[in-house]
């Protein structure tokens, strides 16, 4: 209670005290701040009221620390606001005082012009003063130090004669304290002031305001007020007041600047609160103004307000607890259990809690309709929220279910494929739209043979880049514009710088707008398989021992260069080499030699064409050579020349000197035949004639070569009917024993007997008899005419012998011949040692265990062998001796020149003497003379056989002959 009085009562004071402090600054506010209002103010009331004889301004001037000048610039200032103040105000007089009443300035008007003046406040006893012309400024020099005042001007010493009716007004909006005085003759006269009295503020006018400010203050503060100045109440509306006052001066020194301070006091009966506020200017008290606040209306309020509150304390009583309760119990508490509901759905869900508090509050809200009914389409949606929630976790364990078995098959899926494209030999890489490298298999980066972060990133041309990279990266950007797969083969340089192929496959990746976005590229190496297909080809089509182009190759060669040479018109010339001797080579020293010697005779036949002629090997020692662009049959001698030059140089093969010729077939395209195959035959009847004309030569193909060959075409078709037709007759030369003389054996050599040609020379038939295999049947029909003969000539000799040569073609036969010829023999009754045979030595050299047999199986049966034309092949004594070897056939070549060359002389004594070491016979063929036969005779040589003796001659010339004739002497 106590605190609500004073609040109200403090309210009002504070509202006063606001108004008093704003009247109290304006009135502190100094003279120059005020000047505005204060001529505003003289002039609104001077011609409001009509006034202006007088003006009169009352000022306060703390001047006593002022120096002569600074005062004495005050004072200008100050008479020119006398002046200007008085101008505005039509005055006719304006005279201002300090606060101690004392006059400081004035101003007169008259007619014209106007003297302004002001005291010398130092010596109190002159003026400045100045007569001044209406409209001239007021200087320094136009005011003159009078020792007294002007006439006009009153002399002034006395206090400003005080005006109990001053009053206060609100002037322009602004609160001020005024004086009015009435204008009056006395006011112009300080001697009628009251002495003492101190005077604040502006005297103006000549009407009072009476009431009217303290009215304004009071309707604004809604309070009496009342004025004081000085230690006594000035005027107010309150006379029992006034004279309390008057009684009891205010202390006006003991409270604080600008504070308003509180009394209670009783004026009359009445209890007042009396609020004073100190007016100070400069920080001098100047006086005050009082507030009274009668009690009664105070205390009446605070009653009221107890009353209030008594009266809000049973209206709590009476509403607000019901109200609360009905809050607490009806609102809040149902709101508090659907909150607690609300939780406890949001944590983990008690039904039975839930169900409680449900039920709870359906019994509860069944009174209350709408929270009921709140309640109810809650407890309805809750369960329908709680349904939709049963669904949704339903759904998302089921959900749950899918993803997780999704995602174990996505993992097994992801597993399988990259231990897929991990262990995959392929190498698989992928590239993005840049052509970068985002993928690698170990496969690649094995191929590569570079880490993955040196791969990645980068594109085909910048690693492992180089040329095929370029094109490789092209190929991927084709698909990423095309977005077709492609593939292709593509060739690397390998780590190991070995040329590599790849099969590319160029998969387009594509995202959902259909773009590619990736390029899957899958790489096969194919370099194994190409080069085996390269093997597989070289294999079909070249020469393994040489390298050359095989027979196949040079038939796709041939032809080529003959459309070469058919377009323009150029000749191509076909040369077949044949190998001379070749198989002796072959026989004397092996198979590995021989093919050491055939490519070392390939590399010779290269060396003398050019690059762009072909050199092929067509099998066994038989070469082709395809010169194209010919100029000259000149140019073609040459080649074939170097050919022959080249190849009868020595060839060193495994430590020793192996010797071989060749004989060369030439044909011309298109000149000799425009058909390939009669080219190549006619190449062929060329080498042959070659080889006719005595080896190491080469023959240009001709009309009559081929006429030539045809003949022998003929001849082999007449020899097959020459057995039948028995033309065949076998004709016998002796072989005479040095020693004694006698013919002791015969030599049979075959005749041919051609219907239209005559006698055949077994040189020229024997040869096609072995291409044909005629020589079987005719060696056969051979062997039995000789049995037949010797049967017979063994009973005239017994000891007579026949010789029968053999063919190397036919000892190699596998037909059991000889045990057929064995059979004959016994049959016949004819001993083996009845026959001898005749083989060459290349048979021996080469001699497997079959022939070997066969020869053995002679020695068994008493036939005796021997080998002819010893000395031209390449013989091996160990053979000699091995294979139980009866007679030698020295050579006609070695025996022919022995009367001339020394070296063969030699050679036959060495043979001679080394076939008698060896226990062997010795033969020596084709004497003809008696030099001859006399050196043999010397040399040791057991048998002698030649023309000296008797050519081959038929059967029964040899009986009369063999046994007629002595040739011994
Ligand atoms: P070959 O076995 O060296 O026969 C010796 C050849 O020398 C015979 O030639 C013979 O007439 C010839 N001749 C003998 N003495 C002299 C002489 O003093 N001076 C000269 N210049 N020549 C002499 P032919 O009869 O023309 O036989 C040639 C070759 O035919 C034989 O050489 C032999 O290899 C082969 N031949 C002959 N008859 C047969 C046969 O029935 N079977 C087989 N497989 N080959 C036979
Ligand atoms: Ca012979
Ligand atoms: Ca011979």
């Amino acid at each position: 209670m106590v605190s609500v009085s004073w609040m109200i009562r403090q309210q009002y004071l504070d509202q006063s005290g606001a108004v008093l402090n704003k009247a109290a600054a304006v009135v502190t506010d100094d003279l120059a701040k005020r000047k505005d209002a204060l001529q505003k103010a003289a002039s609104q009331l001077v011609s409001a009221h009509n006034v202006g004889s007088t003006v009169w301004y009352l000022a306060q001037y703390a001047h006593s620390n002022l120096d002569r000048e600074t005062l004495f610039q005050t004072y200008l200032q100050l008479a020119r606001l006398v002046r200007s103040t008085g101008l505005a105000a039509g005055a006719s007089k304006i005279q201002v005082y300090d606060a101690a009443g004392n006059l400081m300035a004035f101003t007169t008007y008259e007619e014209g012009g106007c003297h302004v003046g002001f005291v010398d406040r130092l010596s109190d006893t002159r003026f400045y003063v100045a007569k001044m012309r209406r409209g001239e400024e007021i200087t320094e020099t136009s005011l003159k130090l009078v020792d007294s005042v002007p006439k006009v001007a009153p002399s002034y010493t006395a206090p400003l004669p005080h005006e109990r009716r001053a009053s206060y007004a609100v002037v322009d909006g602004r609160a001020s304290i005024e004086v009015a005085v009435p204008i009056i003759d006395e006011a112009t006269d300080p001697t009628l002031a009251t002495p003492g009295q101190k005077l604040v503020g502006l005297v103006v006018l000549d009407q009072t305001l009476g009431q009217s400010f303290a009215e304004s203050l009071a309707r604004l503060t809604d309070t009496d007020i009342d004025v004081f100045t000085g230690d006594r109440l000035g005027f107010g509306t309150l006379p029992a007041y006034q004279s309390l006052m008057l009684n009891t001066p205010l202390n006006l020194t003991a409270p604080a600047k600008d504070k308003i301070w509180i009394d209670e006091i009783k004026v009359g009966a009445v209890g007042y609160y009396q609020g004073v506020v100190p007016l100070y200017a400069h920080d001098q008290l100047v006086g005050g103004v009082a507030i009274l606040h009668s009690k009664a209306p105070v205390e009446q309020a605070i009653w009221q307000t107890i009353h209030i509150l008594g009266l809000i304390a049973v209206a709590t009583l009476v509403f607000v607890l019901p109200i609360t309760w009905y809050f607490a119990y009806s609102i809040s508490r149902p709101l508090s259990v659907l909150g607690a509901i609300f939780r406890g759905e949001a944590n983990t869900p008690a039904p039975d809690a839930s169900n409680d508090a449900e039920r709870r509050l359906e019994s509860e809200a069944r009174n209350q309709d709408e929270m009921g009914a709140l309640v109810r389409s809650f407890i309805a949606m809750r369960a329908a929220v709680q349904q939709k929630i049963r669904q949704i976790h339903e759904i998302n364990a089921s959900l749950e279910d899918t993803v997780s078995m999704r995602t174990a098959a996505l993992v097994v899926k992801e597993r399988e494929s990259r231990s897929l494209s991990e262990n995959s030999p392929d190498s698989i890489a992928r590239y993005d739209h840049d052509c970068r490298r985002i993928y690698a298999n170990p496969a690649f980066l094995s191929m590569a043979g570079q880490p993955l972060d040196a791969l990645l990133g980068k594109t085909p041309s910048q690693n492992p880049g180089g040329p095929h990279a370029a094109v490789y990266e092209e190929k991927i950007r084709r698909v990423f514009a095309t977005g077709d797969n492609a593939q292709f083969d593509l060739k690397w340089m390998g780590k190991d710088g070995r040329e590599l192929c790849s099969h590319i496959r160029l998969t387009a990746e594509v995202d959902h707008d259909g773009k590619v976005a990736t390029v899957l590229a899958i790489g096969r190496d194919i370099s194994d398989r190409l080069e085996y297909e390269e093997t597989i080809w070289r294999q079909a089509n070249f020469d393994t021992l040489t390298s050359l182009p095989n027979r196949r190759m040079f038939n796709d060669r041939l032809e080529h260069a003959a459309r070469y040479s058919h377009r323009t018109g150029r000749r191509m010339v076909l040369m077949l080499i044949d190998l001379d001797h070749f198989k002796e080579v072959n026989d004397t020293l092996g198979h590995d030699q021989g093919d050491q010697l055939l490519a070392e005779a390939a590399r010779r036949i290269v060396a003398c064409v050019r690059g762009t002629d072909t050199v092929a090997r067509l099998g066994g020692d038989e070469f082709a050579v395809i010169l194209s662009d010919v100029e000259s049959r000149e140019s073609t001698e040459q080649i074939a020349e170097s050919i022959l030059a080249r190849l009868i140089e020595p060839f060193k093969i495994g430590g020793e000197e192996a010797y071989i010729s060749a004989s060369i077939g030439v044909t011309v395209y298109p000149d000799d035949a425009s058909d390939l195959n009669l080219l190549f035959k006619f190449a062929d009847q060329a080498m042959y004639a070659s080889k006719n004309a005595g080896r190491s030569s080469y023959s240009f193909y001709t009309q009559n070569l081929h006429i030539s060959a045809q003949r022998r075409l003929r001849l082999s078709n007449d020899l097959r009917r020459a057995l039948a037709g028995e033309e065949f007759e076998v004709y016998y030369q002796p072989i005479v024993d040095l020693g004694s003389g006698h013919i002791c054996k015969a030599e049979a050599l075959l005749r041919w007997r051609h219907p239209e040609h005559g006698l055949v020379s077994p040189a020229d038939f024997i040869p096609l008899a072995e291409e044909t295999g005629l020589i079987v049947p005719i060696s056969d029909w051979v062997f039995r005419q000789v049995v037949q003969q010797v049967k017979y000539w063994r009973d005239r000799d017994t000891a007579f012998q026949v010789t029968i040569n053999l063919s190397p073609v036919q000892v190699r036969r596998k037909e059991a011949v000889l045990a057929e010829w064995m059979a004959y023999l016994s049959a016949e009754g004819v001993s083996g040692r009845s026959v001898a045979l005749e083989i060459t030595e290349g048979v021996l050299l080469n001699a497997d265990s079959s022939i070997n047999d066969k020869l053995l199986a002679l020695r068994d049966e008493g036939i005796q062998v021997a080998i002819d034309d010893f000395g031209t092949g390449y013989s091996s004594l160990a053979y000699l001796k091995r294979l139980d070897i009866d007679y030698l056939k020295i050579d006609q070549a070695f025996v022919q020149n022995l009367a001339t060359d020394a070296d063969n002389q030699a050679m036959c004594e060495a043979i001679i003497v080394m076939a008698h070491k060896l226990s062997l016979r010795v033969v020596a063929e084709g004497v003809e003379t008696a030099e001859q036969r006399d050196f043999l005779k010397a040399a040791g040589c057991d048998y002698a056989q030649g023309y000296l003796y008797a050519k081959p001659m038929p059967a029964h010339e040899f009986e009369r002959y063999a046994w007629s004739v002595d040739v011994g002497l």
